[in-house]
């Protein structure tokens, strides 16, 4: 059976048009998915637990879901101060499960914004965001800058789907026509394609975006001849391609939010962009990585008011990234059990962190065995979004698409494993 149109979900492109063989249940062909995408569809698959673990001394034993679900019920339970983490590589229905969970027994969640685009949240949140949809960019963008980002190593098909490669329904032959614009501290196969690279030097970000802003708003007088590595010159050319533009598209990714400046960065270039806004016509848009980690920030939002980084601890929403944020938690050896979902905290976390997780009591629902595995005390196997579960995804522009599921089997849903903790804790305390 051949399956067209199937949806990735390992990224924040979230393709949709995946065709998949499936024979016997098993899939056995994988078409017009990256690297990234067709490993996820075929070879992860052989690597999945096949049932929950626990520790058992120095190595692990098999236990029943029903087994595993008590217990991670009881750490719940008796902790003080729980840790809900991570829920990126969930469907939205299980993150929604999640933040209930989190207001019933009064911890803190948090997911993997709170380690990406958590500082691009901050800056929309003080200023707005000038965005729009991929289908905008493929369909009129004549210009396109990715700022701080590496599309063909992280988001593979960006670039051929949406942005670079692509003619849209007011953009013909833009593989000619199409300017593509590229800024970062080092060279990368992104920069190589690109049709201008500028080179800054690390943590540059804020004082180049505030020189193009300066050069759009008709003050280039006061620029300097050289602004964080960045020739005058090259200044005065990108903001004149910028201007000229009919409709221009900038990404940013990890390389804005991530370093010295942090959300002041995205905050100025989302001024940029306003600025630009005074003569044509400019977006702007987050490189999301996680497939649903913009499904999060809705899905928390909806239920709490807040993004990311929410504590309940007061018995109501608080909000206060720095303070009620994952990592700041950890720092502080503040949570005594953490409950992470479709996330690998021990592999991208700071190693203070990691090794405070693998020092208290850490359930980690997930389909694979990964870092975050070495520091757990339990892992539940569950199914996987988009392969053999299906549910809500969001794309990096906040596109909602419903995912499709390719095989059965019979690991569980992980929003249906939370939902059943969420029973049994709300039994508990009599709810
Ligand atoms: S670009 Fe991302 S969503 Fe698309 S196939 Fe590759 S990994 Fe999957």
């Amino acid at each position: 059976m051949k399956i067209e149109d199937a949806i990735c979900a390992f990224c924040g492109c979230l393709c949709d048009d995946i065709a998949v063989e499936v024979t016997d249940n098993q899939i056995t062909g994988v078409d017009n998915a990256c690297t990234l995408g067709a490993a996820r569809f075929r070879e992860d698959l052989k690597n999945r637990l096949s049932e929950p673990i626990i520790r058992d001394g120095e190595g692990w034993k098999d236990i029943s879901y029903d087994e595993a679900i008590r217990k991670t019920t009881d750490l719940l339970l008796s902790a003080s101060r729980p840790l809900l983490f991570g829920w990126s590589s969930s469907a939205t229905e299980t993150q929604a499960a999640g933040a209930h969970l989190a207001e019933l027994i009064g911890g803190v969640i948090d997911s993997t914004t709170t380690v990406c685009h958590g500082p691009s949240i901050l800056a929309i949140q003080e200023v707005g965001h000038p965005g729009c949809t991929l289908g905008q960019v493929k369909n009129r963008a004549e210009t396109v800058i990715y700022w701080g980002c590496n599309p063909i190593d992280a988001h593979p098909r960006h670039m051929s789907r949406y942005s670079t490669y692509p003619d849209g329904y007011f953009t013909k032959k833009t593989l000619q026509s199409r300017k593509v614009i590229v800024v970062d501290i080092r060279k990368t196969e992104s920069s190589d394609i690109a049709d201008m690279f500028i080179q800054i030097c690390p943590g540059g970000d804020y004082a180049v975006l505030s020189a193009l802003r300066t050069i759009v708003r008709g003050r280039p007088e006061v620029v300097p001849p050289v602004v964080a590595g960045v020739s005058k010159e090259q200044l005065l050319a990108v903001a004149e391609i910028c201007k000229k533009t009919r409709f221009g598209a900038l990404f940013f990714g990890l390389g804005v939010t991530m370093s010295r400046g942090k959300y002041k960065n995205v905050r100025n270039a989302i001024e940029f962009v306003d600025e630009l806004n005074r003569h044509t016509k400019w977006t702007i848009t987050p490189m999301r990585g996680h497939g649903n980690v913009y499904g999060s920030n809705e899905a928390f939002t909806w239920i709490s008011g807040y993004p990311y980084a929410i504590d309940y601890s007061r018995g109501i929403a608080f909000y206060n990234p720095g303070e009620t944020s994952a990592v700041d938690i950890l720092r502080r050896r503040e949570c005594d059990m953490c409950l992470i979902v479709g996330s690998d905290p021990g592999a991208h976390f700071p190693g203070f962190c990691a090794s405070y997780l693998a020092s208290i009591p850490t359930v980690l629902i997930d389909p694979y065995p990964n870092a975050t595995t070495h520091l757990a005390t339990i892992q539940i196997p569950c199914a996987i979004n988009g392969i053999d579960a299906e549910g809500t995804t969001y794309r990096m522009d906040g596109v909602p698409i419903q995912t499709r599921k390719l095989i059965d089997t019979n690991y569980p849903f992980d929003g249906d494993i939370v939902h059943e903790i969420h029973r049994l804790v709300a039994a508990e305390r009599r709810i």
